[in-house]
């Protein structure tokens, strides 16, 4: 016996499928059948397909030939993930078990997107294993971030980054009710910007002094997504580091 990860459903194997990383049942595959609209068909001969929900907007990128389903939005039929409600209960968020689970799936699409901007390039899909389901246990399989080269158009997968440069940010970010804080180049900053969020603090520091205080960070906090009423001190710990956040603001 297996259970459907969308309304938990015990069925023996055979009566369920794998849609976007996950079993699911047939009446949950039915409610979500005509969700996913295909935008790009693999673009420039790339071995992806980008698709995007016709009820959020939210797109998604999935290999060739499989069924998959919204990163973001749950359906009639899901019931609550006690993991995810346990998140929403620690980021104070104040909504049903759905409009919860959705926001904080969608914050973390976001999050994921944030990290692949770069110059030259329009980021334009990302999967997140788990998602919709089950919140921050994202487990490590996915098809990958895509994006377009602005010069070129040629599609690609793209990678995060590592540069040399000697200066790094760290950073603490509001999405609507959470926090987010994180370190990385100033790309990273301006697409979580892109992406909706809005800058409380950008100290600029040393690359591995910054490193360090993000660790510092995340020991304290658990996880670099926070509820809004949550005290992150960026200056406890990063004391030397250079307010720059003035850069990030749109106006
Ligand atoms: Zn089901
Ligand atoms: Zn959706």
């Amino acid at each position: 016996m297996k259970q459907c990860i969308n309304c938990m459903t015990r069925l023996p194997r055979k009566e369920l499928a794998d849609i976007a990383w996950c079993s699911l049942c047939a009446p949950c595959r039915q409610v979500a059948a005509d969700q996913m609209k295909l935008l790009h068909d693999r673009p420039g001969g790339a071995e992806v397909q980008i698709y995007q929900c016709g009820w959020c907007g939210t797109e998604r990128s999935c290999a060739p030939g499989f069924q998959t389903r919204c990163l973001v939005c749950l359906d009639d039929r899901s019931v609550p993930d006690p993991a995810v409600q346990r998140i929403a209960a620690r980021l104070d968020l104040t909504g049903t078990w759905r409009e919860n689970s959705e926001l904080i799936a969608a914050t973390t699409v976001k999050i994921r997107l944030a990290k692949y901007e770069q110059a030259g390039w329009t980021v334009l899909a990302t999967d997140v294993h788990g998602l919709p389901w089950t919140g921050f246990r994202w487990l490590t399989k996915s098809h990958g971030t895509w994006g377009r080269n602005d010069e070129s158009g040629e599609v690609a997968l793209l990678r995060k980054r590592s540069r040399p440069e000697e200066a790094g940010l760290l950073y603490l970010v509001r999405y609507g009710k959470v926090l987010k804080f994180g370190r990385g180049q100033a790309d990273r900053v301006h697409g979580h910007v892109k992406y909706g969020a809005v800058p409380v603090l950008v100290l600029s520091g040393g690359r591995q002094e910054v490193a360090v205080a993000r660790d510092r960070l995340k020991r304290l906090h658990r996880s670099e997504m926070v509820s809004q009423r949550t005290p992150v001190d960026l200056f406890a710990v990063l004391p030397d580091g250079e307010d720059v956040t003035d850069q990030f603001r749109t106006s």
